[in-house]
């Protein structure tokens, strides 16, 4: 969940069309026509990317007229469904996978369930990967493959396939560094239980 009071303006004075903020933007809300970009304000989940990587500053953070919430209640989907979405994602509905927006794996589940098919339908319904957009991606990824959705990234994206969660590491990489207790944490996500972030403290 994201609550936006603002949004990205483009001044079309400054603007070279280079097209860096269309790279850069995580909803695809901002898009080069005829040499100009444009905002559109449906799609803006206030992440000022764009702001930040514009060398020519020509965008600037604009009030909303009232506040947008971006967020999915997944109690509007089929809860077996969604249980089922999670599970074989290897996540609980509860698990928070988005640290910035707190989004947990239940809304992007649902969000799934009712049609996002990319990272960008998911950012745009419930603001996963409107901040940092690192930690969050590899777990959107795997719920997008768990629906059966080809997440090979298409011409121009602004993320890549990533597949490197717990469950996945070869045997190799997790004997080889056991001050990770990366053998503990996939046994006790096997066994269902809490799994603590990894390092040698917890
Ligand atoms: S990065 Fe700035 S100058 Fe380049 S297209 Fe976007 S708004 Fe225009
Ligand atoms: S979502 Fe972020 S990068 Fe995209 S237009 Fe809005 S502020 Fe800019």
């Amino acid at each position: 969940m994201r609550k936006l009071h603002s949004m990205a303006e483009v001044d079309p004075t400054k603007c070279i069309g280079d097209r860096i903020c269309e790279r850069v933007c995580p909803t695809g809300a901002i898009r080069v026509v005829e040499k100009k970009a444009v905002v559109d304000g449906k799609k803006c989940a206030s992440c000022f990317k764009c702001m930040d990587y514009c060398e020519e500053e020509a965008i600037s953070v604009v009030p909303r007229a009232e506040p947008v919430i971006l967020r999915v209640d997944p109690s509007g989907v089929d809860p077996d469904e969604l249980q089922a979405l999670c599970g074989k994602a290897h996540l609980r509905p509860e698990d928070v996978i988005c640290p910035c927006t707190l989004t947990r794996a239940d809304e992007v589940a649902a969000a799934i369930l009712m049609g996002a098919r990319s990272p960008e339908d998911l950012s745009v319904m419930t603001g996963v990967r409107t901040a940092c957009g690192m930690w969050c991606m590899s777990l959107i990824l795997e719920l997008l493959r768990a629906h059966g959705i080809d997440t090979t990234p298409p011409k121009g994206a602004s993320w890549y396939d990533v597949d490197a969660a717990l469950w996945n590491l070869s045997d190799a990489v997790v004997r080889k560094y056991p001050e990770f207790r990366l053998e503990e944490a996939r046994r006790r996500l096997e066994e269902g239980l809490e799994v603590p972030a990894p390092g040698p403290e917890n």
